[in-house]
């Protein structure tokens, strides 16, 4: 059981860089597919075997690309489903690279992930290659999955990816099957030779359960472990759908290692496009402010009614809008919606129970510096 943590006079200052999100985002996703060979239990995106008559084309996607770099060079990643269910995917990702964005994919652990694969990807010139491992061995993470054969071949991936110099991330989805067995999870990610662990934390959108997920007292005791974690590991540590993981390393002192930019939360530094093209603030915040197909992503980004809403803190409601750390982290939108069917409502997943008094003094101490 964990206490829950209040506001104190004594919280340090927050130094980490802030930026403003409401010209460009940091993050782009392209849900190049849906199609996946996996089953698993949590999906966002209810993923099928095969492909969707409604995806993008490989003229639209290349189109896609374009948009995306004039808003400079946000990190772009190809999703799925898995990727490689594309055949046009290699030359996808090559045009990624060559107009100038960061590029990364996260194909799935499936036979399509092959030597041959992963030495496309570095061809294409793909900065990072991530991949899912949510258990510590075979049973768990193929039990999580729906795929004997999973963990063998993330492993493998995760392998051959060092040995051929082509920088990976491992994905882990934190829920009540596993988070007591992140320690060892932890060890496989060092072992790994992984540059990021990214631990995402659940939203009950596709085939999760909201008996999946942790309590928000679970949730502390996991940002107690990565807190820790992240002193001595050789790889950074970031969360998806938990920004009070911000508040966390705030109140506990920052680690030195690399944070999600401050205040990056769902349509605000991140937008997530569908395989049909649909714009959404995030892949696990199903509200739609436009399709690529017809609209500018750039304008929808930037003028929405939707992601202007959402990159506008005095829009949060309950403890999240009197929140000292508001700004810094404002809370899972994504999980506000799955919740409560409120995207401004607060995250109930959170411990924190912000200051009676609001004083200037802790407002100061939450407010990430510029
Ligand atoms: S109350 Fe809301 S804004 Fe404050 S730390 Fe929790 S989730 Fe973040």
């Amino acid at each position: 059981m964990v206490t829950p943590v209040t506001a104190c006079g004594s919280l340090p200052a927050y130094t980490g860089d802030m930026r403003s999100f409401d010209d460009a985002p940091f993050l782009v996703i392209w849900e190049v597919t849906q199609a996946c060979d996996l089953a698993c239990v949590h999906c966002r995106a209810s993923a099928q075997p095969g492909r969707s008559p409604g995806e993008l084309s490989t003229e639209e996607g290349y189109r896609l690309l374009d948009e995306i770099r004039t808003f400079g060079e946000p990190l772009t990643v190809f999703t799925g489903g898995d990727p490689l269910k594309r055949g046009d995917l290699f030359g996808l990702l090559a045009h990624s690279v060559r107009i100038g964005l960061r590029t990364a994919v996260t194909p799935s652990a499936t036979p399509l992930l092959t030597g041959q694969a992963i030495e496309g990807f570095q061809r294409a010139g793909v900065a990072r290659m991530a991949l899912s491992l949510d258990g510590p061995d075979a049973a768990s993470h193929d039990g999580f999955r729906g795929v004997s054969g999973s963990f063998a071949r993330t492993v493998f991936g995760l392998d051959y990816a060092r040995g051929i110099g082509l920088e990976t991330q491992v994905n882990t989805a934190v829920t009540q099957h596993n988070f007591r067995r992140l320690p060892e999870i932890a060890e496989r990610v060092r072992e790994s030779g992984a540059k990021l662990w990214s631990v995402f934390f659940l939203v009950t959108t596709g085939r999760a359960a909201a008996s999946m997920d942790l309590t928000a007292g679970e949730y502390e005791q996991v940002f107690g472990f990565l807190h820790e974690t992240a002193q001595t590991a050789p790889f950074d540590i970031k969360t998806t759908e938990a920004q009070h993981y911000r508040r966390y390393a705030a109140q506990h002192g920052r680690t030195g290692r690399r944070l999600a930019p401050a205040g990056i939360n769902d349509g605000k530094g991140f937008v997530f496009i569908g395989h049909t093209g649909d714009i959404y603030p995030s892949g696990f915040l199903p509200l739609g402010a436009g399709n690529v197909r017809r609209d500018s992503l750039v304008a929808v980004y930037r003028n929405s009614d939707l992601f202007r809403g959402l990159r506008d803190s005095g829009n949060l409601e309950g403890k999240c809008g009197e929140c000292e750390f508001r700004n810094l982290c404002g809370g899972s939108r994504s999980r506000a919606y799955a919740l409560t069917g409120d995207p401004f409502a607060a995250d109930p997943r959170c411990v924190y129970q912000p200051s009676t008094t609001n004083s200037t003094e802790a407002r100061r101490l939450a407010t990430p510096a510029v």
